[in-house]
């Protein structure tokens, strides 16, 4: 498949000939659309999906069907042609019901997987795009830079620096150095070629251009799927827990029906009706579609978050989403704009400001004095400062045009450029050697650049790592500290601005540095945190910032968004590397502040939270954000500055950054998992109702007030309807005042199956009271008793849909009235148990006589009742 050379073994202009593509354009439009049509898609799967057909047949493999064979099997012996076609056509329906929802839950997730779909850097026809991975083909020009995740196997064209972590596919967890002048030798083993690429790993460092050779299952990952076939089907252990519940149901429900069974032939009635009843109640109660009704209600859910900008790409995050405990967040661009503005700069020369101009929207640099500087007239040190904060820098920014790149970079060297007043002087003068990316263990970031005969160092950092490098007195030193907490304290991001001439290649790049400054920054808090961090407390989840940054800014956004007075004793990074004696403990599980943290540090804190039987939800946008992203009960990536590792590692990622919108999931977690539990409560007081009734009635009476095949229209027909809406529901205000539920909370709990067996028992006596009141009072035809008592369970089930909103909800305006899927089903259920008595053919099948407004107004009376009933339990 795809290359059928080793890539690795040839020279990059062989490849590139081979695979028909010029490294500079990219593969032609047509060329794309071949090979998209030849090699397929850029996936790993290890089963093709299943065919329409396939889905079909499936709905036939399952114990339902087979009790349903069952039953039209006893019809057809005992002569009743009717009753088994009858039976068959249930069982047409029900499969086709189950198909089409199956297919709907297919798609979905088809939706939401693409929604998720990394994007890699392609050039095709002269243009670069962002095209999703799946759709890459062989010859592909990747462009790839740090964060960036390989997503096909590739041969390097050409590289700076590049460092790839291949962890996911050798194991080896330190970064390998990658270059792509070099052959190897065709035995070369996956973790030796250095001239390569794979997918699923990830650059650590460097940028690079490369050229795909192998996609989908031809990847060297690919492979290993095939060989472990560990692409499976995603099953949450929500759904799992729903199979284990239902599971255990059969058993049950089998145990009961046999309990009727022997009962009703023990007290003399129709063998054969008996044996009909049983297998029909079995039919009832066997909850075969509460795990694809679940998958439906959380792809449904995951869509709508997807729209308000949360996208989950696992559907089972939701579950963990809603039981979400502590948050520990970001404080750059999640809590704040990230939309920085230099205003302060500090030298020896004295303290200067900042302003940006109203109108023009220039940006001044003003003395003490208030009279503007400029770059020409400034004192040495400050030119070099606004030179250094220029160059040591990754963003664009060019005068009137488009800026981009990391906020503050762009905010420094706005400021640089503006003030120098010529765009293109300092990249003419100070021409880039090389650099020294930002890393945040060191907290600080060089570069390199020529100038006339020597090299000089341009560095920018956390103030303390860039002070205690500096030629300083131990006194020099203390001031500026003392002046870096000044700043801070104002809520400031605060920078250190260094540099060193005559720089020798083999020297250290940040020692001996002499300090120029510090550059203040403003990044405000967002507005609407405040208003999130008090629907997280009142929804009993704590909030927790974790933040590079020094701890006097850190505090300062902290008070601003009204984090709990109490907590805002912060802990250091560097205070979790040490020993965790029992006084750290106590102060970690107090405060809400953690500045100065490493990513490793991150990591750290959710184990410790995890311990304490905490959810975790934690956000992170770096490489080195990974592990703790994956250790996360929910890993919530950034979707526009995070790195596309975050992205693959999270569960959730937030396409804008913001806090609220984390908020905003919790809660849509929250209604999602409640809806699930509306709908299996409802559909087990349904079933428990039937099962009552025909048990009571085959242990103490003569007569049964629901005839096998009523069982099964009721079941298979109606109960759906209803039970789908209730998945639908879009929730209420009430869901963040609560405390999250407990991760071991089971679907049902005790006070569930309570109100389960409540309802359960409210329907029974409802139509038991009708049908023994219709047949032995108002001594009506048998034909028309089982018509009204029918009628009377279908509409009860009915109109237990609005039992479900919560206790302590208003009666009429409430999560289920709002619900307009529910009204559809009410009225679709309604008409279609009114049909049935009307229309011939099933009046005919079902055994059911058309009634008179009086029997109606009966009928409606009883079948009201157990939500009037309801009604009285919640005044109480
Ligand atoms: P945050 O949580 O505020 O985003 P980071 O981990 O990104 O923190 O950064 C930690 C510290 O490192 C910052 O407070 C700043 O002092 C410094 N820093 C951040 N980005 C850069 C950069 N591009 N160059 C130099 N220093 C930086
Ligand atoms: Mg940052």
């Amino acid at each position: 498949m795809m290359l059928k050379e080793q890539p690795w073994v040839l020279t990059v202009p062989r490849v590139l000939d081979l695979l028909e593509v010029d490294k500079v354009n990219g593969l032609t439009a047509e060329q794309v659309k071949e090979r998209n049509f030849t090699y397929g898609i850029n996936r790993i799967t290890t089963q093709a999906p299943p065919s329409l057909l396939a889905l079909f047949f499936r709905q036939f493999k399952s114990i339902l069907v087979g009790l349903l064979a069952l039953a039209a099997l006893v019809a057809a012996l005992s002569g009743d042609v009717l009753d088994a076609a009858a039976i068959g056509l249930v069982l047409l329906i029900n499969s086709v019901i189950g198909f089409i929802t199956e297919v709907r839950a297919i798609s979905s997730m088809e939706s939401l997987r693409k929604i998720g779909q990394t994007h890699s850097r392609v050039v095709r026809a002269g243009e670069q795009t962002l095209t999703p991975a799946e759709d890459l083909v062989p010859g592909d020009i990747l462009i790839l830079e740090a964060g960036d995740v390989v997503t096909a196997d590739c041969r390097i064209i050409e590289s700076h620096n590049l460092n790839v972590d291949e962890s996911a596919l050798t194991g080896e967890s330190v970064p390998v150095e990658k270059k792509p002048f070099v052959e190897l030798d065709s035995d070369t083993n996956v973790s030796d070629r250095q001239n390569m690429l794979m997918k699923g790993t990830y650059l650590t460092r460097g940028v690079c251009r490369a050229v795909v050779t192998h996609i989908g299952m031809g990847t060297e990952i690919g492979k290993i799927a095939k060989l472990t076939a560990s692409a499976e089907e995603e099953i949450t252990p929500l759904e799992k827990r729903l199979d284990r519940l239902g599971r255990r149901l059969v058993v049950l429900t089998l145990f009961v029906s046999m309990v009727i069974l022997i009962s009703g032939l023990l007290t003399g009635k129709d063998t054969l009706l008996m044996i009909q009843t049983a297998i029909a109640l079995a039919v009832a109660t066997v909850p075969e579609g509460l795990p694809i009704v679940a998958t439906i209600a959380l792809a449904r859910g995951l869509l709508i978050m997807s729209r308000k900008n949360a996208l989950v790409n696992k559907l089972s995050a939701v579950e963990t989403l809603g039981a979400t405990s502590i948050i520990v967040t970001d404080k750059t661009g999640t809590l704040t704009e990230n939309n920085m503005t230099l205003v302060e700069v500090v030298t020896e020369e004295g303290p200067f400001t900042v302003s940006r101009d109203e109108n023009t929207q220039k940006i001044n640099l003003l003395a003490k004095n208030g009279l503007p500087i400029f770059y020409t007239g400034a004192g040495e040190i400050m030119r070099r400062l606004i030179e250094v904060v220029g160059l040591c820098n990754d963003a664009h920014y060019n005068h009137g045009a488009e800026s981009f790149g990391d906020p503050m970079e762009v905010a420094l060297l706005r400021f640089s450029k503006e003030v120098i007043g010529d765009d293109k002087y300092l990249n003419t003068q100070y021409p880039r050697v090389s650099e020294v990316p930002f890393d945040s263990h060191t907290n600080m970031m060089a570069t390199i650049h020529n100038v006339s005969n020597e090299k000089l160092v341009a560095v920018k950092g956390a103030p303390e790592s860039v002070i205690s490098r500096s030629r300083l007195s131990d006194e020099q030193k203390e001031a500026w500290r003392q002046q870096n907490r000044t700043l801070a304290e104002r809520g400031l991001r605060v920078l250190a601005i260094a540099y060193k001439s005559e720089y020798q290649n083999d020297e250290s790049v940040f020692d001996e540095l002499e300090l120029l400054g510090l550059v203040g920054l403003i990044d405000p808090a967002r507005q609407d945190v405040p208003r999130s961090i008090s629907q997280c407390h009142s929804a009993g989840i704590k909030v927790v910032m974790a933040t590079g940054d020094q701890a006097g800014t850190a505090l300062k956004i902290a008070k601003d968004i009204g984090l709990p007075q109490a907590s805002l004793e912060p802990v250091l990074g560097k205070d979790l590397t040490g020993p965790w004696t029992q006084s750290l403990i106590d102060s970690i599980d107090k405060t809400s502040v953690f500045s100065r943290v490493s990513p490793e540090q991150k990591l750290q804190l959710v184990t410790h939270y995890q311990k304490q039987g905490a959810i975790v939800a934690m956000t992170g946008d770096g490489v080195n954000d990974a592990p703790a992203l994956k250790k996360a009960d929910i890993g919530i990536a950034m979707g526009q500055r995070g790195t596309q590792v975050a992205r693959e590692a999270a569960d959730m990622i937030l396409k804008d950054d913001r806090f609220e919108t984390i908020v905003y999931a919790v809660e849509q977690g929250r209604i999602i998992f409640s809806n699930i539990r509306k709908f299996v409560t409802y559909l087990l007081s349904c079933n428990i109702s039937e099962v009552f009734i025909v048990g009571i009635a085959a242990v103490f009476s003569t007569k049964i007030p629901v005839t096998p095949l009523q069982i099964l229209f009721l079941n298979l027909v109606t109960d759906v309807f209803p039970a789908l809406a209730l998945g639908m529901g879009n929730g209420d205000r009430s869901y963040l005042s609560n405390p999250p539920r407990k991760s071991e909370e089971k679907i049902i709990e005790k006070s569930h199956w309570y109100f389960i067996f409540l309802y359960g028992i409210l329907i029974t006596a409802s139509v038991l009271a009708v049908f023994y009141l219709c047949l032995y009072l108002f001594l009506y035809s048998f034909e028309k008793v089982v018509t009204i008592s029918f009628l009377t369970l279908g509409m009860a089930q009915v109109f237990h849909v609005f039992n479900l909103s919560g206790r302590n909800s208003n009666v009429f305006i409430n999560e289920i009235t709002k619900n307009p899927h529910v009204w559809g089903a009410v009225m679709l259920c309604v008409g279609l148990l009114v049909a049935s008595v009307h229309v011939p053919f099933t009046q005919e099948v079902l055994d059911l006589l058309a009634l008179s407004k009086k029997d109606w107004i009966l009928v409606l009376g009883f079948s009201l009742l157990p939500s009037l009933g309801q009604l009285v339990l919640r005044m109480k």
